[in-house]
């Protein structure tokens, strides 16, 4: 099930990318299927002052996903499945190496969570 953080997570899911809502509804399946909470945190937002590298937030590609109460495991085997099923198709194009990647598990500055991602 779809959670979000707040309103403005749950407003903003609205205008995201029709691409990457299909896949959010895929991952948020395979969460219920290890009963993990699946909350979104952060979807349209503006650009981050000294950490944002990019402007994808702002531009509807990307939304970030809490992961309290995952595990270790759930958290590889997340970024190893999603990354699978959807990196090649419509993966984000990386920075660093330029490989196309739909999910990333950092910190950008604002805590460990998952960011997820879809080219233009
Ligand atoms: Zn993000």
């Amino acid at each position: 099930m779809i959670e979000f953080k707040n309103d403005k997570a749950r407003e903003t899911y609205q205008n995201v990318d029709d691409r990457l809502k299909c896949a959010v509804y895929e991952c948020s399946k395979w969460c219920d299927k290890r009963k993990l909470p699946f909350v979104i945190t952060r979807c349209i937002d503006e650009m981050i002052p000294g950490v944002s590298k990019t402007n994808i937030h702002a531009d509807g590609r990307a939304i970030d996903i809490s992961v309290i109460h995952w595990t270790t495991d759930d958290i590889d085997d997340f970024v190893y499945d999603m990354n699978e099923l959807f990196s090649d198709s419509i993966g984000a194009y990386s920075l660093t190496d330029k490989k196309p990647r739909f999910v990333v598990y950092h910190n950008a500055g604002a805590g460990w969570h998952m960011h997820l991602q879809v080219r233009k």
